[in-house]
């Protein structure tokens, strides 16, 4: 008896494979275009040839999740706070090409000239974090808050890795965006305008800084499910939690547990744990040191010869590090491998592809946001570029 195999992928299937087509989802959406074969032995001389025939027409993003084949034809490398910054101090650029995910071309979009092009090579790179809040969801989650009476003490707080439309919401609100290097100031500007905040989609983002950065208990935390009634919350708990944490988390730093962490100073003699805010407060308490994608990098070049070092990021700035630094021991905090595979949608051959069309005068895979959506998030955004850390 042979068995009935269904040979239709599911339409999740193809997200995940970038080969779907929901443009609301930053999960992944279609990606169609003629790239040059990943074999093409001159894709590096194509991709200098071509960059250097755009001159200063372009100017290329590339976050530190990025894969090296990318990073090495980056003109700025950072996290998304610091390509955000970027993004909005090139106004001569012609074409931003964004190296990162699809929330991160949105907010340079937002933040940028009209008349600028803010590319993403690969439209399947999303953010599976971005995804778990959907708008409908967040506008639930505020009537949720106004029918216990709480919504006018709320300010929302949402971090960089969301959709546009969230942080429209969050403009209209009265909130700020926030990133993992100025989460703690964010957090200390609401709490000087309100008694509350909502703080999406990150949990862990927002409970350590919350806990550790602001000294309130856990108790002041409860966690908001958008797929259960009323979060799945009391209207007293929702009137006595000082933080309303959206139950979301980053797919590759929500690896990372308490266990590693015993693991690897056991392995490595005299390490140092440093891990991202991402990580869950249980992983965050255990390690030595915690911080945004740029203070690890900062801590580990400023280090000693010969310091050993456990790093609970995204693998290829991991790698990198490693590499930068042979004189330091440079270890990944998790025993198996995790790229954000997102992230690493955009290789040399999108690039290629992304360069030399702009080049023959073609843009593909613009990204942009709509006027009224523009409007309210550019508010969130600008708030946050004024809250450094
Ligand atoms: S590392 Fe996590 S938060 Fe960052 S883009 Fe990938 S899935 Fe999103």
């Amino acid at each position: 008896m042979t068995s009935q195999v269904d040979p239709q992928p599911t339409p999740l299937a193809l997200l995940l494979l970038g080969r779907g087509a929901d443009a609301s989802s930053e999960l992944g959406v279609e990606c169609p275009g003629a790239l040059p074969p990943a074999s093409d032995p001159d894709l590096v001389e194509r991709a200098e040839r071509a960059k250097a025939a755009l001159g200063d027409r372009v100017y290329i993003l590339g976050h530190h999740y990025q894969r090296d084949e990318v990073i090495a034809f980056a003109d700025v490398t950072g996290d998304s706070f610091k390509l955000a910054q970027q993004a909005a101090a090139h106004p001569e650029a012609e074409y931003i090409v964004f190296c990162g995910v699809h929330f991160m071309a949105e907010s340079a979009d937002i933040l940028t000239g009209d008349a600028q092009a803010v590319i993403l090579p690969d439209l399947a790179a999303g953010c599976s974090m971005a995804d778990m809040a959907a708008i409908e969801q967040v506008e639930q989650c505020w009537r949720d808050l106004e029918a216990a009476g709480v919504a006018d003490v709320t300010i929302p707080i949402t971090y960089m890795n969301s959709t546009a439309a969230i942080k429209a919401f969050t403009g209209r609100h009265g909130g700020s965006i926030c990133t993992s290097s100025n989460a703690k100031v964010s957090l200390e500007w609401a709490f000087a305008r309100g008694e509350k905040v909502l703080f999406m989609p990150d949990q862990h983002l927002g409970r350590n800084t919350a806990v550790r950065d602001l000294g309130m208990s856990l108790d002041d935390c409860v966690v908001y499910n958008p797929r259960r009634p009323n979060g799945g919350l009391t209207v007293e708990q929702l009137r006595d939690a000082r933080m309303i944490l959206w139950l979301g988390h980053c797919s590759v730093h929500g690896r990372f547990t308490a266990e590693c962490v015993d693991e690897v100073r056991e392995r490595v003699p005299g390490v140092s744990v440093i891990v991202h805010p991402e990580c869950s407060y249980e992983v965050v308490e255990k390690a030595d040191f915690v911080g945004s994608t740029e203070r690890i990098i900062a801590m580990i070049d400023a280090a000693p010869a010969g310091s050993k070092w456990a790093v609970g990021t995204e693998l290829n700035l991991v790698k990198r590090l490693a590499v930068r630094h042979p004189d330091k021991e440079i270890v990944y905090l998790d025993r198996t491998v995790c790229f954000c595979s997102t992230m690493n949608r955009i290789d040399l051959p999108h690039l290629v592809w992304t360069l030399e069309n702009l080049v023959a005068g073609t843009v593909i895979n613009r990204i942009e946001v709509d006027a009224d959506t523009q409007e309210w998030a550019r508010i969130a955004l600008d708030r946050m570029l004024s809250l450094t850390a």
